[in-house]
């Protein structure tokens, strides 16, 4: 038998003890258990990105001013509405270009702001696309009514009457406010996954659509060739930039061969998935890393879940700690051993070397545990890890021998808070003075916080007050 931290396996490198297993295949022959090597270092500057941006906005905006757009801005009357228009059309259509790659994920971006900041980045353009382009569709119409002596009434009428483009032009616009307001936090929580993800893909229909009454209306580009393939080489770009990371990302997990293993159960309502196949030979991943798991069954092939390994990755196989949420995970738990999966990523950067070697500490709530429990394996004891774990009730509290023995190998210490909320409001145990009184030298660690929404924002809440630096807190969000 290989003791390899917290999976027991065979020296096949099957997993024991679990629920369903499936006869040795050649590709678990193998006989040694070895790590997987972890993904190489992002080589992407922040002051590269910055470079890029401001080329991209400078030329545009120089290409505007040229064609008279800042003193039409400043004449006053129906040149400052057109003025407003064009502007306002301009940065809307750069902010959805830009909403549109960040939400592709490339992988030069995604290996160095991770998923999570990618998102982040992508609803603020995605604000920023909207609300401009409410500007421009107002001042733009409005301007060309008053400029033929009518209304903003007449001036629309006018505009999808006789316009090339512009019924599309409008389309766009309804679709670009759909997409803002299924997006907002209060609509998106009622909106199952799915629909919203679905809807979401309109964006590219909504950019696509708005692109014609650009060239045949906007005053830059209709009368000016440079400005024209300017312009054009920006949609292409944007374009052949999307196809690479999706197209990308979906022949490499397509090429990669993987399969369930096992199913076994670590808790109340929560269990693990060993997945393993060829595919493990080209892979680089690290502890606290997510794929999008897609199992190929006649049923479940079009959606894809994000799941953390909740083990170090070997050349044995992955372990993915799964919560039954929804129908859909619950799903995932029981797919039958030999199933194919699709597995796409590995994605994120919450992972233990940003922490540059430096104790940590790991809070982890609910199923948090699971890329928690796979970081606290890639720590080293010098970091001497705390490891926090806050859970409803001890049966709920997946991988707790496993925690136990590694946080000892490592001379850390292993903190359970189990029970219902209101056992932990006084005192509260990520209040500031409480974490001090708890880990004296807390300023000088790093921080890996993993669960509920509520529970991330407590804990980096008190971890900032009680003077660790924002750069040293690093959180994952189970959840768009
Ligand atoms: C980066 C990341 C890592 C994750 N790691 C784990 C993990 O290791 N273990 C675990 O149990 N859970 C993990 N999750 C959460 C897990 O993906 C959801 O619980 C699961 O997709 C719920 O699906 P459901 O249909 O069963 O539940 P539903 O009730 O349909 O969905 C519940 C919520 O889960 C989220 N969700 C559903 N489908 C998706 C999807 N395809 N992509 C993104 N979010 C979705 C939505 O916010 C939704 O509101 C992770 C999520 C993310 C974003």
């Amino acid at each position: 038998m290989v003791q390899h931290e917290g999976m027991s396996l065979t020296s096949q490198g099957r997993p024991t003890s679990q629920r369903r297993s499936i006869s040795q295949e050649p590709w678990r022959s193998e006989p040694v258990v070895r790590r997987l090597p972890r993904p190489r270092a992002s080589r992407l500057r922040v002051g590269d990105l910055t470079a890029v941006l401001s080329f991209v906005a400078a030329v545009t905006l120089g290409l505007w001013w040229q064609h008279g757009g800042l003193s039409l801005l400043l004449e006053g009357g129906v040149g400052t509405l057109s003025g407003i228009g064009q502007l306002s059309g301009l940065v809307a259509a750069l902010a959805a270009l830009g909403g549109l790659v960040l939400t592709s994920r490339p992988r030069w971006l995604e290996r160095r702001y991770g998923q999570d900041g990618l998102l982040a980045a992508h609803r603020w353009f995605g604000i920023v696309t909207v609300v401009t382009v409410l500007l421009h569709a107002v001042t733009d119409t409005w301007a060309w009514g008053a400029a033929t002596g009518g209304t903003i009434i007449t001036g629309l009428t006018d505009l999808l009457a006789n316009q090339a483009w512009m019924v599309a032009a409008t389309v766009a616009t309804a679709l670009m406010v759909v997409l803002g307001l299924s997006s907002w936090r209060r609509l998106r929580q009622r909106i199952p996954y799915e629909t919203w993800y679905f809807v979401h893909l309109t964006g590219y229909l909504a950019v696509l659509l708005g692109f014609g009454h650009q060239l045949t209306l906007g005053a830059d580009f209709a009368t000016d060739t440079l400005a024209f393939w300017w312009w054009t080489a920006l949609f292409v770009v944007t374009a052949i930039l999307i196809l690479q990371a999706r197209l990308g990302d979906l022949l490499r997990s397509l090429s990669r061969r993987f399969y369930v293993v096992a199913v076994s159960r670590e808790a109340d309502g929560i269990g693990s998935l060993h997945v393993s196949g060829p595919g493990l030979r080209r892979l680089r991943v690290a502890g606290g890393q997510f794929f999008n798991v897609r199992a190929a069954t006649k049923d479940l092939w079009w959606q894809a879940h994000p799941f953390s390994v909740s083990a170090a990755p070997t050349t044995a196989g992955l372990r993915f700690t799964i919560k039954e949420l929804g129908e859909d995970s619950a799903n995932v738990l029981d797919l039958e051993p030999g199933t194919r999966l699709v597995l796409e990523g590995p994605y994120g950067v919450f992972t233990a070397d940003r922490a540059n070697g430096a104790p940590v500490v790991l809070v982890a709530g609910g199923v948090g545990i699971a890329p928690i429990r796979a970081l606290l394996e890639d720590c080293r004891p010098e970091q001497r890890p705390v490891v926090i774990v806050r859970v409803r009730s001890d049966r709920e509290l997946a991988h707790r021998t496993e925690l136990e023995r590694m946080v000892a190998a490592r001379g850390g210490t292993l903190h359970v808070l189990a029970g219902p909320r209101q056992w932990f409001t006084r005192p509260d145990p990520f209040a500031p003075e409480t974490l001090r009184a708890w880990i004296p030298d807390l300023r000088d660690r790093h921080v890996f916080v993993c669960g509920p929404a509520s529970l991330e924002s407590a804990v980096m809440t008190g971890m900032r007050k009680a003077g660790v630096p924002t750069g040293h807190i690093h959180h994952e969000r189970f959840g768009v």
